[in-house]
C-alpha cells in the first residue's frame, strides 16, 4: 500500500463489492488473492448464499435443476468476508451502503456489481402481466406455471439470445404447449447466414413459431398487443426484451446512462466517483467499438480488470485501461442442439461456426467454466488476467 494512502486511513483499506455474480465473484477472487500479504479487507454483499447461474436460467423456468454453488463456502478459501443481504442505498460521500435499511457498511472503494434486470418498463401491462428470468423467483416461479399449465399458449417476447434459448427451452420440455417467439428483430439477426439459418431452422423443429419485426406496445393479462394493434393472445407471457439497471446507482448520484448503467472511466471507474468502480452488466463500459453488452464473457474480465487495478493503486501504481474484445456467441436450442457463432472482437460475425453437438458441448463448457475459474483465481491470481484484449479493435495508448 502507498504511504500516502496509509496517512489517509487508519486501519485496513476496505474494498466493499456489491454483487456477487458473474463480475463480482471474479473481482472478489482475483483481488482477495492478490492483496493476500497487504493490509485490505475484501467484503462481499448479496442478496443469497447461492450463486445465480445466470446462462441457465432459462433451464432454471423450465424446472431443471441446477447446481448449488455456495458463494460463503468459496470465498472462505479466499479470505474475503461475505454478507449476505439486500443493498438498499450507497451515500457515495460518506462512502457507505445500506444493506437491508439495518446495517450500515463503509468503505473505502466500492466495485459496484449489481447486475441488471429485465426491462419490464418499456411497454405498458409488462409489470403486471408478463414473466421475467430475474433473481431467483423469477424463473422458479414461471417454471410452476408451466408445468401447472397442461396445453395453452405461451409467447416469449425478445428475439434477443435470451428470448431464443428460454423459446427452444420450453418448446422442447412443453411440447404440449404452443410457443410463439415475438421481437423487433429477425431470431439471431447478429450472426452469419449459415448460423441464422441453423437457429432457425431448429426453432422451427421445435415448433417455435416466430414473429419477427412485430414490436410489441403491450402485455394484457391475456395477451400481448402488436404495433398495428394486432393482438396474440397468450396464456404465459415471458418478457425477455430489454435490459436496465436498478435505480440505487443514480440515487446514490453517480452519473448514469439512459439506462441508468454506471458511466465509467476507461479503467473502470466511476467518471463521477473515482472510488467506485463499476463491472459487468451495470457498467456502461465503452470500447472503440461502442458500449459493451451485458455478457458473461466481457462481465468476467472487468471484474479481474477491476481487482488488478485496485491492487494496483494500493501498491502506488496506475490503473491501466481496460481492453476487451469479443469472441464468440454460443446459443443453445434446447438440450439437444445449439449454435456458436464466433465473431470478430467487434462483436460482428467471423464466418466460422459450430452447429449440432458439437456447439452443444461447447455451450455446457462454456456455461460450466465459471465456477472452477473463480477458485483457480484463487490459488493461481494471475490465470485470470488472460482474455482476449481485441488487438487492433481496441487499441489505445496506455496511460501508465
Ligand atoms: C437466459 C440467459 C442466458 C445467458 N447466456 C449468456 C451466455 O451464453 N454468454 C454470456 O456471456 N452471457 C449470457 N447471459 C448474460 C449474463 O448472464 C450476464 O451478462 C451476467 O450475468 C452479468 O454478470 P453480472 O455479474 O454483471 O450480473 P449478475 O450475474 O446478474 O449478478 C448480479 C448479482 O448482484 C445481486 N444483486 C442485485 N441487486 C442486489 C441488491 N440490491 N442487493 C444485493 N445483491 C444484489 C444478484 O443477486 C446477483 O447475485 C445470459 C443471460 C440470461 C438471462
Amino acid at each position: 500500500m502507498s504511504a500516502s494512502h496509509r496517512q489517509a486511513t487508519a486501519g485496513p483499506h476496505r474494498v466493499l463489492i456489491l454483487g456477487a455474480g458473474y463480475a463480482g465473484m471474479a473481482a472478489a477472487t482475483q483481488l482477495a488473492a492478490r492483496t493476500r500479504r497487504a493490509d485490505v479487507q475484501v467484503a462481499v454483499v448479496n442478496a443469497r448464499e447461492r450463486f445465480t447461474e445466470r446462462l441457465r436460467l432459462h433451464m432454471a423456468a423450465t424446472g431443471q435443476q441446477l447446481a448449488e454453488l455456495d458463494i460463503p463456502e468459496l470465498l472462505a478459501v479466499t479470505g474475503a468476508q461475505f454478507v449476505r443481504g439486500w443493498v438498499t442505498a450507497v451515500d457515495a460521500q460518506a462512502k457507505t451502503v445500506r444493506v437491508d435499511d439495518s446495517r450500515e457498511l463503509r468503505y473505502d472503494t466500492l466495485v459496484y456489481a449489481l447486475g441488471s434486470v429485465t426491462d419490464t418498463a418499456a411497454v405498458p401491462g409488462a409489470e403486471d402481466h408478463a414473466y421475467t428470468l430475474d433473481g431467483p423467483s423469477g424463473a422458479p416461479a414461471l417454471a410452476d406455471r408451466l408445468a401447472r399449465l397442461g396445453g395453452g399458449t405461451v409467447v416469449v417476447v425478445g428475439s434477443g439470445l435470451t428470448g431464443v434459448e428460454a423459446a427452444a427451452e420450453i418448446a422442447e420440455r412443453h411440447p404440449g404447449l404452443d410457443v410463439t417467439l415475438v421481437g423487433r428483430q429477425d431470431p439471431g439477426a447478429a450472426m452469419n447466414t449459415k448460423a441464422r439459418a441453423y437457429l432457425r431452422a431448429a426453432l422451427t423443429r421445435l415448433g417455435v413459431r416466430v414473429l419477427s419485426g412485430a414490436p410489441v406496445t403491450a402485455v394484457l393479462p391475456d395477451g400481448v398487443v402488436l404495433a398495428g394493434a394486432e393482438t396474440v393472445a397468450a396464456d404465459v407471457v415471458l418478457w425477455t426484451a430489454g435490459t436496465r439497471a436498478a435505480p440505487l446507482a443514480a440515487a446514490a448520484g453517480l452519473t448514469v446512462d439512459e439506462r441508468g448503467l454506471v458511466v465509467t472511466d476507461t479503467t473502470l471507474r466511476s467518471v463521477s466517483h473515482p472510488d467506485v468502480y463499476a463491472i459487468g452488466d451495470t457498467a456502461a463500459i465503452r470500447q472503440s467499438y461502442g458500449v459493451l453488452h451485458g455478457t458473461c464473457q466481457s462481465g468476467m474480465p472487468t471484474g479481474v480488470h477491476a481487482a488488478v487495478s485496485i491492487a494496483r493503486t494500493l501498491r502506488g501504481r496506475r490503473p491501466k485501461p481496460f481492453r476487451f474484445g469479443y469472441y464468440h456467441t454460443p446459443v443453445s436450442l434446447g438440450r439437444n442442439d445449439a449454435v456458436v457463432q464466433f465473431t470478430r472482437p467487434d462483436d460482428s460475425p467471423r464466418r466460422g461456426c459450430l452447429t449440432g453437438r458439437t456447439a452443444v458441448w461447447y455451450k455446457e463448457t462454456v456455461s460450466a467454466s465459471p465456477w472452477p475459474t473463480y477458485r483457480r483465481m484463487s490459488r493461481l491470481p494471475s490465470s485470470g488476467a488472460f482474455w482476449p484484449r481485441g488487438g487492433r479493435f481496441t487499441r489505445v495508448r496506455d496511460a501508465r
